[in-house]
């Protein structure tokens, strides 16, 4: 009897406090607001609102200090986030499985990810002559390697790898490309690898990419194998140089 009043207390306690939302920084409740976060949906009351900075990943209320490559990271994206070397190489393992049977035996040898910060990945991708902000990028020699900044989630790190190893790909399966075909076709690998995994707003979302090499080439691909089946597109993006020889 004694036990069971003490459970149905302890019950009763833990559903009062599921039922009285406080801020998820400060524990306060002036003005609170929901934020859809990675994980969860979390209040956060106007005082926090006002002064604390935004995570650099979802944008949702983010709290002090930053992360130690100067980013702000909230608790939702560090948990959920790819920041551990063993979680890429099991993750870039099942998207280098996925190319092989997509693509053929040239994706068993593709070259290793190199997880890197934000102050690393800026200075890498300077270094190869561009200065806009990436998530992931193929470096072709001096080592050949991919390149994928911390913190994405799983599906994000596995599309971008999918996307920049089908680069690694190219550069041993294919014949010289234009830059249309060749970004197409690494769209065309991440639409399919998203697909293959259930997340098809992700991929539908590549199909509008800005950049016409992207999103205009990638609907012309899904186009193009839908016609020819993959194995014969495959077999005709091996041998054109440019995408509408495809
Ligand atoms: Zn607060
Ligand atoms: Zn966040
Ligand atoms: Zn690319």
């Amino acid at each position: 009897m004694r036990r069971s009043l003490s459970l149905f207390l302890a019950l009763f306690l833990v559903g009062l406090g599921l039922a009285q939302e406080v801020c998820r920084y400060c524990r306060g409740n002036l003005d609170l607001r929901p934020f859809t976060y990675r994980d969860a949906i979390y209040q956060v009351c106007s005082k926090c609102r006002a002064s604390l900075p935004k995570c650099s990943l979802c944008d949702n209320p983010c709290p002090q200090p930053a992360y130690r490559d100067g980013r702000y990271i909230c608790p939702s994206c560090r948990n959920t986030g790819m920041f551990d070397k063993g979680r890429v190489e099991s993750l870039s393992k099942a998207v280098v499985g996925y190319m092989i049977n997509l693509l053929g035996a040239e994706a068993k040898a593709l070259p290793p990810i190199q997880l890197v910060d934000y102050d690393e990945m800026r200075t890498k991708f300077n270094q190869s002559g561009r200065n806009v902000d990436v998530v992931a990028f193929y470096q072709p020699y001096n080592p050949e390697l991919v390149y994928l900044l911390t913190g994405e989630t799983e599906v994000e790190s596995g599309s971008h790898l999918a996307h920049e190893l089908t680069h690694a790909w190219e550069s041993r399966a294919c014949i010289q490309q234009d830059r249309a075909l060749s970004e197409g076709m690494a769209c065309w690998v991440q639409y399919q690898y998203l697909m293959s995994g259930g997340h098809s707003s992700e991929a539908q979302k590549i199909t509008r990419h800005s950049d016409p090499d992207y999103g205009a080439s990638l609907v012309y691909l899904l186009g193009r194998s839908k016609t020819l089946g993959n194995a014969a597109f495959i077999a005709k993006v091996r041998k054109s140089r440019n995408l509408k020889d495809v």
